[in-house]
């Protein structure tokens, strides 16, 4: 892998220091409108960035007037905001640069993958144990195991999953009946599955070959780089097998090999720079929310 590179981690600014953006209107009254321009980052990107909630999330919070900007309350949309000069709470409490974690879960079959169930079923939540606000990147069905990443970095869980970035999935399947050669063709040239609204799609090429046959399994490899709902079990069920077991392997250049059932670990510094690569984050020490 090429190393990528780098500049010096930024620093907060001193208020001597000249700055490119605007002086922040401090103590304006009113709420602050999104034209008024105070940085070059959205305020929703900011508050993913920093673990607050997802993209998604945190517009609805920003939108309910939880979150201040120099004192002002913040309702509109598009907002921007220079995350080292300005002071930004939400609900009245300061937004920390948090610790950003990365971590690969090996997940065992029987845990849902989503960060609260509301049926009370075992959630992927329950078999790592950090301090800070990760989740899940991305799906795996709850009879499917393996790799897993697990972060509180918003950039990087979206770049993961937009397939703008084209991170490839490789999945191990074990099948019945084995796919006849015609259907590992279709399988690599794409198939087609319907959606939850009877919409039909075609999926991308994938890679599909069969692995050795280990302990009397013959099992088959899939490639692929797209993340539609079950979207492996649906492109088996199209050409007539029946998953039995699902395991992911590998997501782009991160593999599971040397974790065991359940147990989790961070990245080493090295799958991180890979990772980073792979997304096209020039500089693995860049504050997330300056990447772009
Ligand atoms: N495809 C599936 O069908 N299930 C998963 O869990 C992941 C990919």
């Amino acid at each position: 892998m090429p190393d990528t590179p780098r500049r010096p981690a930024s620093r907060p600014r001193r208020p001597t220091e000249k700055s490119s953006s605007p002086p922040s209107p401090q103590g304006k009254p009113g709420a602050l409108r999104a034209d008024e321009g105070l940085g070059q980052e959205r305020l929703q990107k900011v508050l993913a960035a920093r673990g607050i909630a997802s993209r998604r999330a945190a517009e609805e919070i920003i939108k309910a007037g939880r979150v201040k900007v120099n004192g002002r309350v913040v309702r509109e949309m598009g907002v921007k905001v220079d995350p080292e000069r300005d002071n930004i709470l939400v609900d009245n409490k300061q937004l920390a640069r948090p610790r950003m974690r990365y971590i690969i879960l090996h997940k065992p079959s029987g845990y849902i993958t989503t960060t609260s169930d509301e049926r009370g079923r075992w959630t992927v939540m329950e078999l790592v144990d950090v301090q800070e606000r990760i989740v899940p990147v991305g799906r795996l069905d709850r009879d499917t195991e393996g790799l897993l990443l697990m972060t509180n970095d918003g950039e990087v869980a979206h770049r993961v999953m937009h397939p703008r970035y084209g991170i490839q999935k490789e999945y191990h399947a074990l099948v019945s009946p084995l796919p006849d050669r015609e259907a590992v063709r279709a399988l690599g040239a794409g198939v087609e599955l319907r959606d939850e609204w009877g919409q039909s799609e075609r999926t991308a090429p994938a890679k599909v070959s069969l692995l050795p046959v280990k302990h009397g399994e013959q099992w088959i490899r899939i490639v692929i780089s797209e993340g539609r709902k079950r979207q492996v079990r649906r492109m088996l069920e199209a050409v007539g097998c029946e998953v039995q077991k699902l395991v992911r392997v590998r997501l782009g250049p991160l593999v599971l090999t040397g974790i065991p059932k359940g147990a989790w670990r961070e990245l080493t510094p090295g799958e991180r720079r890979e990772l980073f690569v792979a997304l096209k984050i020039a500089d693995p020490e860049m504050p997330t929310e300056e990447r772009e």
